[in-house]
């Protein structure tokens, strides 16, 4: 038996711990990553250049959040719930019996390295799994930190991480998991979910694509730059759902790049590809795949480059078309182009040809103009007046839709995401209605009166 299939013989083995018992783990996770991080900061900062406060907020600060969360309500989402029973079905009562699905294999990405992997986790653990648990091979150092965090807490048939990159992730997909919870890129979420069906495993697909950023002429355009700006630039705009790309009212357009500009110093400095404080890009591959985009219609700011340290200072790029390179795949870096519209139909039907998105940002003043995006435009999640933040909270489901991702998760859509509800009837035995046998006389007169 090879080295991964042993594993996971253990791990199909693994009894689920009872509700105080995941606590106490849950409880001492917590405390592990305490003690280690340091060495979690000071690998993103490596891996990444994150700076402590990005990393801390964006990272550590949100496994924590999710973790107290999770502690706090898990007794009552464990529960067993009673549920009504028809009329039809006189003398039996009914539940749903919170059960793990046995073995979950969770497959991480680079971008937000520890916060990917390890909130998977804490659902999958509270929810009573087993966890194999494969983190980037982008970004080495986190890698290492979650893999000595996760030894510390955790016997290696409850939860593991085999670390590797395509080979390893390959071999992992080939195994008889009970349940996939894969981060990453559309490309490779096709190829999960085809591996996934081998087994016919269930899967959670959270993906990219381009999430587009509209503002409105109606929109307080100072707090929309600052928030767009943020949005955009935080890792260097390497997020799953930063505005890929803006939706700017030709009215407005020229005031919103002057304010962008200036929040763009304000946060980063004059020259922010050698602030140490400023996201690199992962490697030299996507840094390279990034420049090219560099010469795509004019730009408004930004486009210094620092390849000795692979960053590329915030860029704004005006004069774009669809057809331009950078609109033809996600950007997932510090690159920002701009197109505009008339009227918001204009807008909404641009985003209405293309695959629906994983976030979606609107800046506007006017509710009925809210009243109409949401009700016309599909996609994964997002915020009205502000970016990201809608993944921040543990009461928000978090997932894409289409070609964005399929499932959700954070708080208590994690713990249900890697739970399966099993319906049970529990039946009297103290009378039994023959009128349900093939043999009943006006059997089916009764029925009929039941079921109409
Ligand atoms: P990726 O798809 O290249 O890699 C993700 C993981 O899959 C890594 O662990 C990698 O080792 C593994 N992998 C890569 N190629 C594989 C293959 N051929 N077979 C099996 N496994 C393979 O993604 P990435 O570059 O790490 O991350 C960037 C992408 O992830 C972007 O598209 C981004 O939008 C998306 N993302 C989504 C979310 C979300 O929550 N929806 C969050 C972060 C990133």
């Amino acid at each position: 038996m090879d080295k991964l299939t042993a594993l996971l013989t253990k791990q199909k083995a693994f009894q689920k711990p009872a509700i105080e018992e995941r606590l106490r783990i849950l409880r001492k996770l917590k405390e592990v990553i305490k003690q280690q991080e340091k060495d979690i900061l000071q690998a993103l900062a490596h891996d990444l250049h994150k700076s402590e406060q990005e990393a801390y907020t964006t990272e550590v600060g949100m496994v924590y959040e999710e973790i107290n969360h999770t502690m706090k309500h898990l007794h009552k989402w464990a529960k067993t719930s009673n549920v009504k029973t028809p009329l039809t079905h006189l003398g039996s009562k009914s539940m749903i019996i919170k059960e793990p699905y046995g073995s979950v294999l969770v497959i991480a990405p680079w971008n937000y390295p520890f916060q990917l992997a390890l909130s998977p986790l804490v659902g999958a653990i509270s929810a009573g799994n087993a966890v194999t648990l494969k983190p980037s091979e982008l970004t080495p150092q986190v890698s290492q930190v979650i893999r000595t965090i996760v030894e510390r807490v955790f016997q290696e048939d409850q939860a593991v991480v085999v670390e590797g990159g395509v080979d390893i992730s390959t071999q992992l997909l080939k195994q008889p998991f009970d349940y996939i919870f894969f981060t990453g890129s559309v490309s490779v979420g096709k190829i999960v979910m085809e591996a996934a069906a081998k087994h016919l495993t269930p899967v959670t697909l959270e993906l990219g694509g381009k999430s587009p950023c509209i503002v409105m002429p109606d929109a307080d355009l100072k707090l929309a730059a600052k928030r767009i700006t943020f949005g955009k630039f935080t890792n260097a705009g390497q997020t799953c759902i930063a505005p890929d790309y803006l939706l700017v009212h030709e009215s407005v357009k020229e005031e919103l790049l002057r304010e962008m500009t200036v929040c763009i110093h304000d946060f980063f400095g004059e020259q922010p590809e050698i602030n140490p404080h400023f996201g690199k890009n992962v490697s030299q591959r996507h840094f390279d795949r990034l420049s090219q985009f560099l010469s795509n219609g004019t730009i408004v700011t930004g486009g210094q480059r620092n390849e000795q340290e692979l960053k590329i200072a915030p860029t704004i790029l005006d004069h774009i078309s669809w057809d331009d390179p950078v609109m033809q795949e996600e950007i997932f870096g510090p690159i920002l182009p701009v197109m505009t519209f008339d009227s918001l139909d204009e807008a909404a039907d641009m985003i209405k040809a293309r695959p629906k998105p994983l976030a979606l940002y609107l800046f506007t003043t006017s509710k009925q103009t809210e009243s109409y995006v949401l009700d016309h435009l599909s996609f994964g999640g997002g915020c009205i007046n502000d970016t990201l933040m809608h993944v921040a909270t543990p009461y928000l489901p978090f997932g894409g839709i289409g070609e964005s991702g399929m499932g959700r998760y954070h708080g208590r859509e994690s713990f249900f995401t890697f739970t399966h509800e099993k319906s049970v009837l529990r039946q009297t035995n103290r009378f039994d209605f023959s009128f349900r046998y093939p043999n009943a006389k006006n059997g089916l007169d009764i029925v009929r009166k039941f079921l109409k």
